[in-house]
């Protein structure tokens, strides 16, 4: 349960962080909230040469309304999302910071974290699908920006690219009448999902869905957009058997994972459930945003 050993520099800055990858070359890691990162460490899944540690890049912190998007900073801590005010529309940002863990993981861990870990059971990555967030990143070349759609690569690996840091997720901001939920089926002892899910629903002023997203994690081996769900929601009005038929789609084209908290088949039909109640919790507060 020790490390291997490894260097520590601190970085102040966004631009000194990344001379320091680099000039510390592919063996050298950030670190943000550690609450992945030094776990990994001690059971030696993760023998980084040098640890840079961005928790005191305080430009990287904070959540920023920026016209038409919320901007949230990488190093944001959960329990700060937690405990901030989104625009309606944005529930599921709330919704899923203050159930990630116990209460000293969310005021380590920060979303930045969590995003590049990409765990396949994390609580973020259905959130920023269902949002249709933007991640975006710096290195040497300058600033770009990747879509959550696109972010999600392979089991604990995304579309950061060497010598990058990710700087922050932008969520755009809803239109009228949108709202949107998050929620889990938990492991009991890390809090870990077992199954996600994350919906935003749009409706007209009859009730009508006329957009919508849904984002899962914890049963396949990366987070994916429900898009056979999203097929059955918008156009109709969602009564309860619209709802459970589009639902009954959740794990359409993906192949559940079968671990020790869960089967295959169990992961299939707990994801239909979770989505058909993440859907019923955005559409109550659509019609409260009206
Ligand atoms: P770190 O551990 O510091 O870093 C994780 C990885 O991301 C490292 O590879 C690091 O180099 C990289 N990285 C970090 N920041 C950046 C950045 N800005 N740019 C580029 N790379 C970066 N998560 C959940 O989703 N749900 C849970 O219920 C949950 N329960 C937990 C329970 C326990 C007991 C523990 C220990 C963790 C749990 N977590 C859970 C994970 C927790 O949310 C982590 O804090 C989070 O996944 C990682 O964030 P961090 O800031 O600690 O990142």
């Amino acid at each position: 349960m020790i490390p291997a050993a490894f260097s520590y520099h601190r970085a102040s800055t966004v631009d000194e962080a990344v001379q320091l990858m680099q000039d510390l070359g592919a063996d050298a890691r950030l670190l943000a909230g550690g609450h992945s990162l030094l776990p990994a460490m001690k059971l030696r899944l993760a023998r980084p040469a040098a640890l840079i540690d961005i928790g005191r890049v305080e430009s990287l912190r904070g959540i920023r309304q920026e016209g038409d998007r919320i901007e949230v900073g990488a190093l944001t801590r959960h329990a700060d999302l937690a405990g901030s005010r989104v625009p309606a529309g944005l529930e599921g940002i709330t919704d899923c910071a203050g159930i990630i863990g116990d209460p000293q993981i969310r005021r380590r861990g920060t979303i930045g974290g969590s995003l590049c870990h990409a765990d396949p059971a994390a609580d973020w990555p259905a959130v920023v699908l269902a949002l249709d967030a933007e991640l975006v990143v710096t290195g040497a070349g300058g600033p770009r920006t990747v879509a959550a759609a696109d972010w999600f690569v392979a089991p604990f690996m995304t579309a950061l690219q060497p010598g990058e840091i990710l700087t922050a997720v932008r969520f755009p901001r809803p239109p009228a009448r949108t709202g949107s939920a998050y929620l889990k089926l938990a492991r009991k002892a890390s809090d870990f999902a077992i199954v996600g899910a994350a919906a935003r629903v749009t409706v007209d002023a009859d009730g009508r869905c006329t957009a919508a997203a849904v984002g899962v994690t914890g049963v396949g081996d990366v987070p994916y957009r429900a898009s056979a769900v999203v097929d059955l929601l918008v156009g109709r009005v969602l009564d309860d058997a619209a709802l459970a038929e589009a639902a009954g789609r959740a794990a359409d084209g993906v192949d559940p994972i079968s671990d020790v908290h869960a089967d295959a088949a169990y992961r299939a039909h707990v994801a239909q459930v979770y989505v058909r109640r993440a859907v019923q919790a955005a559409l109550a507060r659509a019609g409260r945003a009206a």
